[in-house]
């Protein structure tokens, strides 16, 4: 048996019942298995055992107090997966799902989107069980200051520094960062994404969804093709899908569909500015549902449906993971989408995927379609050691060059190893073999 399983066959047995974890290692393992096999320093230095591993795992009690005074448990956690090149660096994810399967998942992909993006940050997760959903500005804010207490010894702006992910929006993260200042009376970039006002960088909320369509972008280009008069369907409704409507408008292309956990809206004519300004106050002011987009435009809602069944020349996932099975990309495929680029953490489940592959369409992975977002970040940490703000010019201009780069370097590796089309493994390997190199030169750490 080959290295490559014989590693999958310790995490298997390591980590049981960890879905998503396991399924992100074999996805990664799997396309650097050429590397592996290349080159003798990574197998004798033991690189794919100790990078399955995180460094450090923290998981905590988060007791709070809710609006009728009553106790509540949640469990906080996190993951501080690999700073090989750079202080941990990701998320923090505030969901009922949220566990350790998910946030090693989510820890484990960030360590190579983050070396990507060709600025110097680790990997990490975390985040907590706790639904933003039916709650008030209060409940969120006892519950954010009761998470931090603990998780504030654990993070700093040279050990780690945390962001928002799914529920953990510019709210969460000002409650957050209140409280850390308070605990350790000090005004440092601990935390990315804050409010322009108090450390915060232009152009960071639309990051990501404008990060996963300059990569597009880019994808579409090598077909000499454009965005214009395209047909996109968008999944979710929060900060990514939000920006990704804005950005594909911009470029004259029309998006036909959002979505939450309660189902999808399609609107054919496409969901202009006008409309996207009332989905965006819908979703982070009023935090109602996709639904009643639906009623007010009178366009048709799919009730507990996901976009793919909806005819599109592009898809952009933008929810969370697993949203596309196999069957979804068939009919994806089927019904002439030539492009699928990831603006949420691994939304394809491997079925759909090797369909994507075997089709040759545009495929933008995750780690590297996405991977706007953390860039972003990495931007505002810089913005932030420097004590200055750089124009929305300036940062959107820096974006866009990460995402030509994270676009080239992954095309290179997969062409390197024999399958140009195959932007899955070219990102999965270029951002791999720069962790690879910094953990050999950094002795057995
Ligand atoms: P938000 O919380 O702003 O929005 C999430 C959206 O996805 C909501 O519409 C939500 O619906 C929907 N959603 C969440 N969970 C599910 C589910 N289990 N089934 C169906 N719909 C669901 O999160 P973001 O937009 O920030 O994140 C979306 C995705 O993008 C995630 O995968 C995240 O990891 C990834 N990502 C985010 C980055 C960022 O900068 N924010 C950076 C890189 C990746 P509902 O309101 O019903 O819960």
């Amino acid at each position: 048996m080959g290295l490559v399983q014989d590693t999958l066959e310790i995490v298997w047995k390591r980590n049981p019942g960890e879905r998503e974890f396991l399924q992100a290692v074999t996805e990664v393992l799997t396309s650097v298995e050429p590397v592996i096999e290349r080159y003798k320093k990574y197998r004798d230095g033991k690189i794919l055992a100790r990078i399955v591993e995180p460094e450090r795992q923290v998981m905590f009690r988060v007791p709070w107090v809710d609006d009728k005074g009553e106790i509540q448990v949640n469990r906080g956690f996190r993951i501080q997966f690999n700073s090989a090149i750079g202080p941990y660096k990701g998320g923090l994810r505030f969901h009922p799902t949220v566990c350790a399967s998910i946030l090693k998942f989510l820890g484990f992909e960030q360590v190579f989107k983050n070396s990507l993006t060709t600025l110097p940050m680790g990997g990490g997760k975390g985040g907590a069980d706790f639904n933003v959903h039916g709650k008030s500005d209060n409940e969120v804010m006892r519950f954010c200051q009761s998470f931090m207490t603990e998780l504030f010894r654990h993070i700093g702006p040279d050990t780690d520094v945390p962001a928002g992910d799914i529920g953990v929006g510019g709210r969460e993260i000002g409650y957050l960062y209140g409280q850390y200042k308070r605990l350790r009376n000090e005004f440092t970039g601990v935390l990315t994404g804050k409010g322009l006002g108090w450390g915060g960088s232009l152009i960071r909320p639309e990051a990501t969804g404008y990060g996963a369509v300059y990569f597009s972008q880019e994808m579409l280009k090598t077909r000499n093709e454009s965005f214009a008069g395209k047909v996109c369907t968008v999944s979710g409704s929060g900060n990514v899908a939000q920006y990704t409507i804005e950005k594909l408008n911009q470029l004259g292309a029309k998006a036909v569909s959002v979505s939450d956990s309660n189902g999808t809206v399609h609107d054919p004519d496409g969901i202009n500015p006008e409309k996207l300004a009332y989905l965006m106050d819908l979703k982070n002011v009023r935090r109602g549902r996709i639904k009643e987009y639906a009623e007010k435009y009178k366009v048709k809602y799919l009730d507990g449906q996901r976009p793919w069944g909806i005819q599109c020349d592009c898809a952009f996932p933008s929810a969370t993971e697993n949203e596309i099975s196999g069957e979804d990309a068939k009919t994806l495929l089927d019904n002439g989408c030539i492009l699928v680029a990831e603006g949420a953490n691994m939304p394809t489940e491997p079925a759909g995927i090797r369909q994507f592959l075997a089709k040759k369409i545009h495929y933008g992975p995750g780690k590297a379609a996405n991977a706007g977002g953390v860039a972003t970040s990495g931007l505002e940490m810089c913005q932030n050691s420097m004590r200055l703000a750089w124009t929305r010019e300036e940062v959107d201009q820096r974006l866009q060059r990460i995402m030509v780069t994270i676009h080239k370097v992954s095309s290179e590796a997969a062409a390197e190893y024999g399958q140009p089309h195959n932007l899955e493994m070219g990102a999965n390997i270029a951002g791999f073999v720069k962790v690879a190199d910094a953990m050999l030169d950094q002795g057995l750490v």
